[in-house]
């Protein structure tokens, strides 16, 4: 059988930064573990306008469509605003997500006890945290039609449409109990089924999908409840599966209860290939971060768990992806901080490079 494949899209800003670290972490399971994979490495964003006028090209689109997983970085920057929009360094993030049909998109939020903390919820709240929001990316409010600013009698109306088509519910659905199969076997699926038709629809859908995984526990919830309990004791929940807005918002609050944008990845799954394995594109939540790019500030965590999180979808090695998640933890337990994590006094910050290589060394002390 053929080595699984990477496309690696380092992007811009601190993004090949960040990748650089996750290279060290691919070159050590490939010398350590005898994990090879294939990678290859193309351009995305601001970086690929300018090789080629367009901010993901279709040679590049091409490859994403071939290999296992794709890994990207970060998009955009200050230099390349002024662009027009058809060519902005997001189109190319968006049409990658678009032309793979990355449909299920997992955000989780987990609490390393070292940086409980950093918090804005009491410790006992976050600390051991480990939740997964599912949220459904190709289709409802954002996309619905129609759509657009139209004049009625002497005002003007703005309209979005919130759609979804029973396929479009079974498919997300599936993906999150498939998901809580391999996690606790809990599922809480969010919306507004109380006001909202799509709702409705929404919340039958996943109670039929639901008689196909009879070891989940399959539980409701209104999303403006949802988020309350997120808040209040974010704990009782294992995975959580909602609509593109509501996973939006939703997403964005659970995320912030760990501590810095450094920390978060995120992956976002489509239908399976040939082989079984999902369409997948990895990258971490944060952005770009020109205000520290090219300094040697920025924190390889997210970007490392987000390669983590491929070794889990994508290729069948959850062993693997505890070592490395457990790599990262000792390193935060033994005080090993970027400087976005900084809080205790006294403590000096580590450069990306270090963070990688404190984080290879962990790994090494895994074995
Ligand atoms: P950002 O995530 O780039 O930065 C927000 C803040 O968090 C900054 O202060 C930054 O220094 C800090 N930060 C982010 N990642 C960090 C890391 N790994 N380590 C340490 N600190 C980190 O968001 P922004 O400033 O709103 O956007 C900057 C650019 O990134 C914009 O062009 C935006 O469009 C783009 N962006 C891209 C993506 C993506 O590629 N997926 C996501 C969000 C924003």
């Amino acid at each position: 059988m053929s080595n699984p494949s990477i496309l690696i899209l380092p992007g811009d800003g601190i993004g090949p930064e960040v990748m650089a670290e996750v290279k060290k972490v691919i070159s050590w399971y490939g010398a350590k573990r005898d994990v090879q994979f294939d990678v290859s490495e193309d351009l995305v964003g601001g970086s690929a306008y300018d090789a080629h006028g367009t901010p993901l090209h279709d040679d590049t689109m091409a490859k994403a469509q071939e290999v296992d997983a794709v890994l990207l970085g970060a998009v955009g920057g200050p230099k390349y605003d002024a662009l027009d929009f058809s060519v902005k360094p997001e189109r190319g993030l968006l049409r990658l997500r678009k032309e793979m049909d990355l449909y299920s998109n997992l955000r989780p939020a987990q609490c390393f006890d070292a940086l409980a903390d950093f918090s804005s919820l009491k410790k006992d709240v976050v600390a051991g945290l480990d939740i997964m929001i599912v949220r459904e990316l190709t289709s409802g409010i954002y996309f619905g039609e129609p759509r657009g600013i139209i004049e009625e009698g002497n005002e003007r109306v703005g309209i979005n449409t919130q759609r979804y088509t029973e396929s479009e519910i079974d498919r997300v659905a599936r993906s999150a109990f498939e998901l809580a199969m391999r996690r606790g076997k809990k599922l809480c699926s969010m919306e507004k089924a109380n006001v909202m038709e799509s709702g409705i629809l929404w919340r039958e859908v996943v109670t039929e999908v639901g008689k196909d995984y009879p070891e989940v526990e399959l539980s409701h919830m209104y999303a403006d409840a949802g988020a309350m309990q997120l808040c209040r004791w974010p704990k009782q929940f294992d995975v959580i599966v909602t609509d593109n807005l509501f996973g939006d918002l939703l997403s964005d609050a659970a995320a912030m209860l760990t501590g810095s944008l450094g920390m978060l990845p995120s992956a976002s799954l489509g239908a399976p290939m040939a082989n079984g394995r999902p369409k997948a594109l990895y990258e971490p939540v944060h952005g770009s971060a020109p205000d520290i790019a090219g300094q040697g500030k920025a924190n390889p965590i997210a970007c490392i768990l987000s390669f983590a999180m491929s070794l889990r979808y994508s290729f069948d090695m959850g062993a693997e992806a505890d070592r490395l998640e457990a790599a990262v933890e000792k390193v935060l337990a033994d005080g090993v901080r970027t400087a976005d994590l900084l809080g205790e006094e006294g403590v000096t910050p580590v450069t990306t490079s270090e963070m990688g290589d404190a984080i290879v060394s962990a790994l090494d002390a895994s074995l």
